[in-house]
């Protein structure tokens, strides 16, 4: 075994998270910064958090609603 070619380990390395919760890992950094953590991902928290906040889904659901209705008028135009 060579001895050196494999980084320092840190058991107990610090993960810091952007909401401000901190938990400790096992890295080969004694620090590190996360923007989203087991503590506030949406996925855990059950909470949603949109990162679209300017109603993209919303003008995408619009638009759906409209091509539905033109399709109903086009049907019953068809039939009459
Ligand atoms: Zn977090």
């Amino acid at each position: 075994m060579k001895k050196d070619v494999h980084p320092k380990y840190y058991p107990n390395a610090k993960i810091i998270c952007a909401c401000g919760h901190t938990f400790t890992t096992g890295s080969t950094q004694p620090e590190i910064h996360v923007e989203i953590c087991s503590n506030c991902h949406p996925f855990y928290t059950g909470k949603q958090k949109l990162m679209d906040d300017r109603g993209r889904v919303e003008r995408f659901q619009r638009m759906v609603q409209k091509k539905s209705e033109l399709a109903a008028k086009k049907k019953a135009k068809k039939s009459s």
